[in-house]
């Protein structure tokens, strides 16, 4: 077919119908469309943005490798320049390092190692991957409402670079909008908070100092000298470095008077580990600010629609897990409709069908979360008093929490914690 036909019957797509159309392509669309190409589905993808676009959101958590190979991609992340990370690293308020979380502690396999991403690049090679794969994938595509027949969703309106309004008819629409969060707001469901008021200010830096061999990837979680915030330290490619600082909005953001970049720097003083790691390094990046990011949806499907990644929830950065959950949640969410579309039954329950599991392994990594927030909770001195949960705690690390029963972990981090904040 030439374009100009195609152009005349369908605006800028290949089809006028789909089986699934994808809104977003970041990691979590980007997992749902190869995934669902991959199964034989006719898939349209869509990306607002006419180019890749600098986000957060760099470092990987090894359980990324299962999604990565189910959409095809896994060579390419081997033959990239995407930095090798093997660990993470704890330092506490006093400056002490703790022994470094090394993932190839529980797993001896190749996907005990991650990688630090630039996330243009990343989210730019699983775009494409996509498209390998079969994927009708357009950039430059604003997608504004859902089409509905009754409570079922049916097809996406918007407009396609150029500014031509389009309609296109879907058996499915997954949300992969992020923290745009396409759906929720179209039905209104109100956000459910977990109670963590966080505000990020973050940035680049060049020729940073990092560590040496297997460590020169690691992630490093450094808590400021007054324990109010804490810092990334995440080493990528071309001897850059991503630094950000995380703490209460009210107090990183509400109480400051300064602009955003001078209370980053206000922070780094308050952490000499980064300030000695950024002496003699060239910020190259304006100071960015985010806020307010942790919530999740009521429902992660309805009928013929299905929330992925941030669109469904994000908990908090400190671990590293929202890139892992927006891969598996567009995984999960690419073989329910796969199922879905074989048996006819595009249903809530059907789409849905893996919210239980999901949660179960956000509430893990959420208790996790609120541990390290905790005031007195220290994991060194748990550690010390109950070695046996360094397991489960690496496992969390890692992301390997989905259908993990971690009660034990939980009710003693629960009575230490009682007890130390007494
Ligand atoms: C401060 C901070 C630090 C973080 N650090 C990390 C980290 O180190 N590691 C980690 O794993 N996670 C981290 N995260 C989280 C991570 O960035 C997100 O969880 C992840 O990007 C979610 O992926 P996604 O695919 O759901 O959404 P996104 O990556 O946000 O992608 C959504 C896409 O949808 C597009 N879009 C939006 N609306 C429309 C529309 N109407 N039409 C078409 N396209 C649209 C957007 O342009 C975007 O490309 C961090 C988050 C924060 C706030």
């Amino acid at each position: 077919m030439s374009t100009d036909s195609r152009n005349a019957e369908h605006g800028p797509f290949e089809r006028s119908s789909y089986d699934a159309v994808v809104v977003g392509a970041g990691p979590g669309g980007c997992a749902a469309a190869s995934i669902l190409a991959r199964g034989g589905a006719s898939v349209l993808h869509l990306e607002r943005s006419q180019t890749p676009q600098f986000k957060v959101g760099e470092s990987l958590m090894p359980e990324t490798f299962g999604p990565l190979e189910k959409m095809g991609v896994i060579d390419d992340m081997r033959g990239s320049e995407f930095v090798k990370k093997h660990s993470v690293q704890f330092y506490t308020s006093s400056g002490k390092a703790s022994a470094p979380f090394y993932f190839s502690s529980i797993n001896d396999t190749e996907s005990a190692q991650t990688w630090q991403v630039h996330r243009a690049d990343f989210d730019q090679l699983l775009f494409e991957n996509g498209r390998r794969h079969g994927v009708d994938a357009h950039r430059g595509v604003n997608a504004r409402e859902i089409v509905w027949d009754g409570d079922r969703a049916v097809g996406l309106r918007g407009q396609a670079s150029g500014g031509r309004d389009f309609e296109v008819a879907a058996k499915v629409v997954i949300d992969a909008t992020g923290q745009s969060s396409l759906i929720a707001k179209k039905l209104g469901l109100e956000r459910v908070d977990y109670g963590l008021q966080h505000a990020s200010i973050f940035t680049h830096f060049q020729g940073a100092l990092r560590d040496d061999g297997i460590d020169e990837g690691a992630t490093l979680i450094l808590q400021t000298s007054d324990a109010r915030s804490w810092f990334w330290f995440i080493p990528l490619a071309r001897d850059i470095v991503s630094i950000g600082v995380v703490g209460k909005v009210e107090e990183l953001i509400q109480q400051r008077q300064g602009q955003p970049h001078e209370t980053f720097f206000d922070e780094v003083a308050k952490c000499p580990e980064i300030a000695r790691r950024i002496e003699g390094a060239v910020q190259c990046r304006p100071v960015q600010v985010i806020k307010d990011f942790s919530y999740r949806s009521p429902q992660v499907a309805g009928d013929g629609w299905v929330l992925v990644g941030d669109a469904f929830s994000f908990i908090d950065p400190v671990y590293s897990s929202g890139v892992f959950l927006a891969l598996k949640s567009g995984e999960m969410a690419a073989e329910a409709v796969l199922d879905g579309l074989r048996t006819g039954d595009l249903s809530r329950a059907q789409l849905g069908r893996f919210e239980d599991e999901l949660r179960g392994g956000m509430a893990a990594v959420l208790r996790l979360v609120q541990a390290f927030y905790a005031p007195n909770f220290s994991f060194g001195g748990f550690l010390k008093e109950h070695p046996h949960h360094q397991r489960d705690i690496t496992r969390i690390l890692v992301g390997d929490v989905l259908d993990v029963d971690f009660t034990p972990l939980f009710r003693d981090m629960d009575e230490f914690q009682s007890r130390v904040s007494a």
